[in-house]
Order: C-alpha cells, then sequence, then structure tokens
C-alpha cells in the first residue's frame, strides 16, 4: 500500500476517534471476516448496577454488602465498582479489607476483621470451598433475567448473593447488525455465566457464544478461529481480554476501558463504542480500494 493513502487512512480514523496503531491494523481491518467480542464493558456500558442482595448462612443484608464493598474497594472490576457503590448508597460503614488476592476471570478475596470474604463467580466459590450445590444453583434465576450474579462467601461458606445489572450500551444492536449484514460473522466470549451470556445474545443477535471463559481460553480461542481459517478481530476492554487482543489479528480496545487492553491493541476506539468497529473497517475497505 502506499504510504500516502494510509496516512489519510488513519488520519481520518483519528478524527472520528478511531486510533489505528500502524499500516498493517488497517490494512488488516479489510480482510476480517469474523469478530469476537467481550461482553461487560464492551457490548454493555460497563458501569452495572447492584440490583439485589439474597443472604444465606444466618448473616443480614447490611452485613454482607458492607463485607463484599470492603473487599471490592481493592479491585478495579467494573462489578467491583457496581457493589462498592452500592454500599455506599445505603451508607455503609466498610471495613478494611487485607491480604488482597485477586483472580482475574474469577473475583477476589480478602480478610476483612477476623473474616476472610471471597466473592466471585462459581470457579471463585470451589476454590474457596463454598460448593452447596442449590446455592450455586439458585444463581440462575436473575441470570436468566440477563443479570450477573456473584456469589459471596466468608469463611468457605455461602453468605449471599449479589446481583448487578449492567445495560448494554445503546449503539451495539445496530453495530452488530451492520456488522452481520456486511458478512461478518459475530462471537461473544465472556467470563460471565451462560444464563447472563445467552439473555444477553439473544437480545443483540448473536448466535455464537461461548460463556465462562477464562482470560486464556479468550485467547485460545481466537488462535482456534485462526486456525481454521479466519481472520479474527477482537473487541475488549479489560486487563482480561488483552491476551486474546494479542492473539487476534486486529486487537480493537474501547478507549474506555483498561491501559493494558489498549497497548495490546492495534486500533483503539476512544468512545468505546462498537459503531467504530463498523466505522474502522469501512475505512479499511475504502483505503485499500483507493490503493488498488
Ligand atoms: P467479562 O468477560 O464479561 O468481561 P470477566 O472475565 O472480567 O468478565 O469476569 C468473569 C466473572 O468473574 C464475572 O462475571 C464475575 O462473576 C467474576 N468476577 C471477576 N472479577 C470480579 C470481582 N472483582 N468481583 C466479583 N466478581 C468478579
Ligand atoms: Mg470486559
Amino acid at each position: 500500500a502506499t504510504p500516502m493513502s494510509i496516512m489519510t487512512g488513519t488520519g481520518k480514523g483519528a478524527q472520528n476517534g478511531i486510533l489505528i496503531r500502524n499500516a498493517e491494523a488497517l490494512e488488516a481491518l479489510e480482510t476480517i471476516d469474523t469478530l469476537v467480542i467481550d461482553k461487560t464493558g464492551t457490548l454493555t456500558m460497563g458501569k452495572p448496577e447492584l440490583v439485589s442482595l439474597l443472604p444465606a448462612g444466618g448473616i443480614d443484608e447490611s452485613d454482607l454488602l458492607a463485607a463484599a464493598a470492603a473487599v471490592e474497594l481493592g479491585s478495579e472490576h467494573p462489578l467491583a465498582h457496581a457493589i462498592v457503590q452500592g454500599a455506599k448508597t445505603r451508607d455503609l460503614p466498610l471495613g478494611q479489607a487485607t491480604d488482597l488476592k485477586s483472580v482475574t476471570g474469577e473475583g477476589i478475596e480478602a480478610t476483612v476483621g477476623i473474616r476472610r470474604v471471597a466473592i466471585g463467580n462459581e470457579k471463585m466459590m470451589r476454590r474457596v470451598g463454598a460448593t452447596d450445590e442449590a446455592w450455586l444453583a439458585s444463581a440462575e434465576e436473575g441470570r436468566k433475567r440477563g443479570q450477573t450474579v456473584m456469589f459471596v462467601a466468608i469463611d468457605g461458606k455461602p453468605a449471599g448473593l449479589l446481583a448487578v445489572a449492567d445495560p448494554i450500551k445503546p449503539t451495539s444492536k445496530a453495530a452488530i447488525e451492520a456488522l452481520q449484514e456486511r458478512g461478518i460473522h459475530v462471537v461473544m466470549l465472556t467470563g460471565d455465566s451462560r444464563a447472563t451470556a445467552e439473555a444477553v445474545a439473544r437480545e443483540m443477535g448473536i448466535d455464537e457464544v461461548e460463556a465462562n471463559v477464562s482470560p486464556e481460553d479468550k485467547s485460545r480461542k481466537v488462535s482456534e478461529l485462526k486456525a481454521a481459517g479466519r481472520r479474527v478481530a477482537m473487541a475488549g476492554d479489560g486487563i482480561n481480554d488483552a491476551p486474546a487482543l494479542a492473539a487476534s489479528d486486529v486487537g480493537i480496545a474501547m478507549g474506555t476501558g483498561t491501559d493494558v487492553a489498549i497497548e495490546s491493541a492495534s486500533v483503539t476506539l476512544v468512545r468505546g463504542d462498537l459503531t467504530g468497529v463498523v466505522q474502522s473497517i469501512a475505512l479499511s475497505r475504502a483505503t485499500m480500494r483507493n490503493i488498488r
């Protein structure tokens, strides 16, 4: 490609909030036939709000939320923010958390007072020994409504469920439809649970979904698609998306996401809006057409 047209292309992108790192990225965008997409913070606002609290094992609601929020103060995850905000809204005093241990894609645990508090998904609960199957299954109800349900364990025993709802970005659905109309196959990969993932995918018209996916699995899935001959772009926002962004043909980070995601990607969408994926592919197609 001629350097001049490429510069014009990347310049036009920049004016529209699409930062393209280099000529290779702009060229590669033209050939993309598959978009792998993260859910939380990419399709959704990533600004979840606490919508329900379900204590277990004799603890009360305030104690449950205060303990969880004390731990989540140590996490950057959007879900953590929702829990801390929920506690603040209810004017709960947050204890001091020490010995924080965060497990990417699973959750976080810490010591609050004399108690060891863990919060996260089912994997996190199995890690700390809170394996009451009926309790774990009780999360399904909220999930079918598209909520993300997290478990809280205290000293390895079930202490409650916290449910958050994360609204879908207003532009997501139209962007997904536009990509599908352009012949791009959309695959959603998320660390969230199957029921939540399927509820969101159904609303978005996405028919291929994998849930409970670890950051390494996201990256593995991208590599598998590439090995099968697909030309894969990956759009994501989180630390958990960084390996997959790096493994894809074109990594696309939400500018509203974490620095690690942005550093791992070759395209950054300043506005963090999936319309930018449609625009960047259109820009690449137009630029490459110009060159030929
Ligand atoms: P996504 O792929 O949707 O962006 P992640 O991989 O970041 O999600 O997280 C997967 C799941 O792990 C979340 O849905 C949540 O259940 C749990 N999780 C991760 N981090 C935290 C945290 N700080 N607090 C509570 N739960 C967490
Ligand atoms: Mg995310």
